[in-house]
């Protein structure tokens, strides 16, 4: 009993040693603060898979965002990733920069912050380039980085790196060629990630948590669900209570939501070149809106409501849904 009690006491003491010497656990992501508008409301546009120097329709939906962007005076913009096509930028002094993005995207409703993150193709490309802020000095919109938050008060909008997950671009890159500096280790990298997101999804107050990465949880267009993320992020998404996961890649419209899941699986990757003609989902239960075309996202937040629109490249409105919050779950969090 003497001795138990007495080894117990060490590794108390050996443990408490050990957490002052530890780096202390607190979310290591980046956050960005966003102001929301004076009623505490939010809206921002969603689009993935653009740039693509105007082509495949790609002025048009930047012209149609415009025209719904002023409308909805929006806050900011979010970028799904592959934002640079095919091969992501050479260097920070890439044309492309200009070409698909700040000649692009000109109206005025379109001059707010842009939260991006990266894609596949951004990957086969200088992944620092696009990271730099280099770019930014050149065009302020510009906010690009491998996993982060955006933090607008009423809502958390948590960027994940999705595209290192894929086991496929390390096993059998046909051929294409990937940056991955500043991801290798691998495993460590991933875990990080994971572990981030899930203590900072914890420690959120806002009362709507969205999640952003390039890569679909599910989706029933050509590049379908990305095992990777359902055994690996799924989980931390549900155990935390997000609302949505936001992605592109699939260059489609598509708002899935399954009886096993209450979250809302969305793809916005209808920026510029689409129509795959690829459809494949077993489950139409739990489609709730499938577009093959270009397009974008709306998204609304209040502090009881959240409503989505997804537009077409001549800026009609093809699907819209929303949820609403009681207010007593303010109950979960007593001051
Ligand atoms: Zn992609």
């Amino acid at each position: 009993m003497g001795s138990k009690f007495g080894i117990g006491s060490l590794s108390i003491v050996m443990i408490s040693l050990l957490l002052s010497l530890a780096p202390k656990l607190e979310a290591e992501l980046t956050t960005v603060e966003q102001a929301p508008k004076s009623d505490g409301s939010i809206s921002f546009l969603v689009i993935g898979d653009w740039g693509r120097r105007g082509f495949y329709n790609q002025s048009q939906v930047a012209l149609q965002m415009g025209r719904i962007g002023e409308k909805m005076d929006i806050n900011f913009v979010v970028s799904t990733g592959d934002n640079i096509y095919d091969n992501g930028m050479k260097s920070i002094d890439d044309p492309a920069f200009q070409l698909s993005f700040t000649n692009i995207y000109t109206s005025p409703s379109l001059q707010k912050p842009w939260y991006i993150v990266l894609g596949n193709h951004d990957y086969r490309g200088d992944v620092e380039a696009q990271l730099s802020p280099f770019l930014r000095s050149m065009d302020s919109r510009w906010i690009c980085m491998r996993s982060f938050i955006v933090d607008a008060e009423i809502a958390e909008l948590f960027f994940v790196d999705t595209t290192p997950f894929v086991d496929a671009y390390f096993l059998n890159p046909q051929g294409q060629t990937y940056d991955w500096r500043g991801v290798s280790p691998r495993e460590s990298y991933l875990q990080t990630i994971l572990t981030d997101l899930d203590m900072g999804l914890r420690e959120s107050r806002a009362k709507w948590k969205i999640v952003v990465g390039h890569h679909a949880i599910k989706s029933a267009s050509i590049h379908g669900n990305t095992k990777e993320l359902e055994s690996l992020l799924l989980p931390i998404l549900e155990a935390n209570n997000v609302h949505l996961y936001v992605n592109g890649h699939d260059h489609c419209l598509q708002q899935i939501s399954t009886s096993q899941s209450p979250i809302q699986f969305i793809t916005s990757g209808g920026g510029s070149k689409a129509w795959r003609g690829y459809y494949n989902w077993k489950t139409p239960e739990d489609m709730k809106f499938f577009y093959d075309g270009q397009g974008f996202m709306s998204v609304k937040i209040t502090r009881t409501e959240m409503g989505i629109v997804f537009y077409d490249v001549s800026g009609n409105i093809l699907h819209k849904w929303d949820t609403s919050k009681m207010l007593y779950t303010d109950l979960e969090f007593p001051l």
